[in-house]
């Protein structure tokens, strides 16, 4: 496939520029507000470097929009090593009452070739035994979601809630398989989903989807679409949440590529504020909108007037799950220019020839 040629080529020129960090440093972790299954609460976020996404290493490149191959060290991280610097990021966090860990690594989280079992038991079990700990978060491909693999995470960690999070992008096939290189399909991630709810009630075990906001070639219009799309389609095979990110240029993609030669940019806000505004109302999981690099030159933008007070009602509506009145009715100049990209959406951003991009 042109893509997966495509892909392969500019992961191994990103991993040949890269430049080479030890797995502590390529640790990270911070603490903040957060929305849990039980209410509003404390969340702690732990980036353990591991050797890396099998997918983005394999033949195929990976996603077109991911860096994570790029955050990480490259190199085996024994289970030892990945167990203390997880305790060196845990130390540095005050566990309040009602917390949720939240644990990145490069690729997957339960692929055990990337975190061995020792290290995810070892790790889950720290968690088990913090009382102020209400529940764990993971990332991970569906084809590592088995029965087997969820019965020991969850008996590692004492039957506390354990949510895996799975990127299935979008509920389009052609979109996932042509525009972001997934590698998986609907049925794949439902049967993801139907492993994980096929655990309940026994083990306390939940299935999140994060969903990507306009992966490359997708007009303004279709990324608003696709999105709520997906929302009620995540929900109606059974995930538990939906977590939204909307694109930013990470370097060494495709996506950056096509960026550079303006041939791609990442969503404006105001369509992240449509999304929402027709989600809220039509899906009723929580629906979390991810507004990490929102107003900056790499995310998604509007104007310098309403960047950041948007990001505020967003993260506002994320804890409240409900629709803030001063984001119903918010207004600026930009809008106009929004709602005329969104009319007029510039085909060509759905019809750039790839091969041109060699
Ligand atoms: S998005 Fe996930 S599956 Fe895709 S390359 Fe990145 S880590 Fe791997
Ligand atoms: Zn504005």
């Amino acid at each position: 496939m042109e893509i997966q040629k495509l892909m392969h080529e500019i992961r191994e020129n990103a991993i040949e520029k890269m430049e080479k960090k030890s797995p502590e440093d390529l640790a990270a972790s911070w603490s903040g507000e957060d929305l849990l299954y039980s209410g509003i609460g404390n969340a702690i976020f732990v980036v353990l470097p591991t050797s890396g996404c099998a997918w983005a290493l394999s033949g195929s490149g990976g996603c077109t929009m991911c860096s994570y191959v790029a955050d990480s060290p490259l190199v085996d991280v024994g289970a030892d090593e990945l167990v203390d610097i997880f305790k060196k990021r845990m130390a540095r966090h005050e566990i309040r009452e009602n917390t949720t860990v939240k644990i990145f690594v490069s690729g997957s989280f339960l692929n055990e070739d990337e975190v061995p079992k020792e290290a995810r038991d070892t790790i889950l079990g720290i968690l088990r035994d913090e009382e102020n700990v209400k529940e764990v978060v993971v990332e991970s491909r569906p084809e590592y979601v088995t029965e087997e693999v969820l019965r020991d995470c969850s008996e590692a960690l004492g039957n506390k809630l354990f949510e895996i999070g799975m990127g299935l992008e979008t509920s389009n096939n052609h979109t996932r398989k042509y525009k972001i290189n997934k590698g998986f399909t609907c049925e794949d991630f439902e049967a993801a989903v139907a492993t994980i709810k096929s655990m309940q009630p026994k083990h306390n075990v939940h299935a999140k989807a994060y969903l990507f906001v306009k992966p490359i070639l997708t007009s303004e219009r279709d990324a608003i679409d696709e999105a709520v799309e997906s929302a009620r389609y995540a929900e109606g095979i059974g995930a538990s949440r939906v977590s939204f990110c909307p694109a930013t240029i990470h370097k060494g993609t495709l996506m950056e590529t096509l960026w550079k030669q303006g041939a791609y940019q990442p969503p404006w806000i105001w369509s992240v504020v449509e999304i929402l505004k027709q989600v809220r109302s039509s899906v009723k999981i929580p629906v979390i909108m991810d507004t990490a690099a929102f107003g900056t030159r790499r995310g998604p933008y509007n104007c310098k007037k309403c960047n950041s007070r948007l990001k505020k009602l967003i993260i506002q509506s994320n804890l409240q799950q409900n629709i803030p009145s001063e984001l119903e009715e918010f207004e600026c100049d930009c809008k106009v220019k929004w709602a005329a990209d969104v009319e007029f959406s510039d085909l060509t951003h759905s019809t750039t020839n790839l091969s041109r991009m060699k």
